[in-house]
């Protein structure tokens, strides 16, 4: 047997060692849904969890419920991040399952512990884990306040897997700018002095209208939809203040970037139209998903090691209009983030899926995940060739611009 399959045997071991424990810490999780940045609770077991396996975590690392986590030498082989998320949703609970995002990242830490303790006993430093806890994906962009720290800089490959209805490796994550839009008139009395006001509904409904007409032009995989989170307080009162919010995605920063241009036309047009002020201010934005190749490909020839498949291409309608802060790190390092199926055809965000997430069948399927994870770690180490064909192939896209 080579190094790596030797390496792969004991790691799954490893991971089906603490099956019991890893189900544990993700019905925990799950039982304490916590939104964007005030996941004090996960930070807290999951940071004591891996305290528990010998991993030293930095508790509250750049942010209040972040952490980090590193094991293996400084003079070896590649840095490999694994990350987690275990942020949940308003109402909905760990309805985007990412309390198994979390287990998964920890159950491969365990594997790849193993793998590289057990080299390093035979004299052989392979490389050194890094495992990230990242906050606050649901619109709050916790891996971009890591990023803008650095906490990426000495990484050279970044691994996640997020729960999904299939298994699909390439998931297109496309790029999102979330914008808040806030128009500002002048209230009168709408019966008895309508002329004095200026009305800023109006001009939320103008942008809207404006942005309904654009779609026509828009490309097939272009997406815009929006809300109006104020639309003033009463009838008799010519509405003095109105606000929307927008998500404008497409599947790459050019193409989110062009069309962020004209859906910023139509809101400074319904502004001119009806006399208002506007403000347009970005709340945040994610970049869209680039698999790395190299990395990819290694993921996918463990696929048949643990008896994944995917389904045929077009299976999920969805795969190509979600979007994560996942993709700003592929932006900045090689990497990979796969979606996996739990045994449910419930989407993500909806009720059917919370339920399956924090379930019994999720757990097969998660502690697979985990060892997929970490014997991908493992053939990354033990064949440095991946890692620089998944720097060049990086370098690549980085400088086309995908
Ligand atoms: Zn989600
Ligand atoms: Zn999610």
């Amino acid at each position: 047997m080579d190094t790596a399959a030797r390496l792969k045997t004991l790691s799954d071991a490893a991971i089906d060692a603490a099956a019991g424990q890893l189900a544990e810490l993700s019905r925990d999780i799950w039982s304490h849904p916590e939104l964007n940045y005030e996941e004090k609770h996960a930070h807290f077991v999951l940071t004591a969890f891996l305290e528990d396996h010998g991993l030293r975590p930095q508790r509250h690392y750049v942010v209040d419920t972040a952490f980090r986590a590193e094991f293996g030498g400084e003079d070896g082989g590649p840095n490999v991040a694994v990350l987690c998320e275990y942020d949940a949703l308003p109402e909905l609970g760990h309805a985007c399952g990412h309390n198994l995002i979390a287990e998964v990242g920890v159950g491969a830490a365990l594997g790849i512990k193993a793998a590289l303790e057990e080299a390093l006993k035979e004299g052989r430093n392979l490389g050194k884990l890094t495992v990230f806890g990242t906050p606050a994906e649901e619109g709050g962009g916790g891996k971009i306040k890591l990023l803008d720290a650095g906490a990426f800089r000495d990484v050279d490959c970044s691994l996640m897997a997020h729960p999904a209805d299939a298994n699909l490796v390439d998931f297109g994550y496309v790029a999102i700018t979330e914008v808040a839009v806030v128009y500002r008139g002048k209230a009168s009395h709408a019966a008895a002095s309508p002329w004095e006001g200026v009305n800023a509904l109006d001009a939320a409904v103008t942008a809207y209208s404006s942005v309904s007409c654009l779609r026509q032009q828009m490309k097939p995989d272009w997406r815009v939809h929006g809300v109006i989170t104020n639309g003033g307080v009463k009838p008799n009162i010519i509405p003095e203040k109105a606000e929307l919010l927008y998500y404008i995605r497409a599947p790459t920063l050019q193409d989110r970037d062009i069309l962020a241009t004209k859906v910023y036309a139509c809101f400074n047009a319904a502004a001119t139209a009806t006399g208002c002020s506007v403000e347009i201010k970005c709340i945040h934005q994610y970049d869209n998903m680039i698999h790395n190749e190299a990395m990819t490909s290694v993921y996918r020839d463990n696929m048949a090691r643990y008896g994944v498949e995917e389904p045929p291409a077009d299976h999920l309608a969805w795969k190509q209009v979600a979007s994560s802060d996942v993709g700003n790190v592929s932006q900045a390092v090689p990497s990979i983030a796969p979606v996996f199926a739990i045994g449910t055809r419930d989407m993500p965000h909806s009720r059917g899926f919370a339920e399956a997430a924090g379930g019994p069948a999720a757990q097969a399927y998660t502690l697979v995940q985990a060892k997929l994870l970490a014997a991908t770690a493992i053939d990354l180490y033990c064949t440095p060739r991946h890692v620089d064909t998944a720097k060049e192939q990086f370098e690549k896209y980085t400088s086309e611009g995908l």
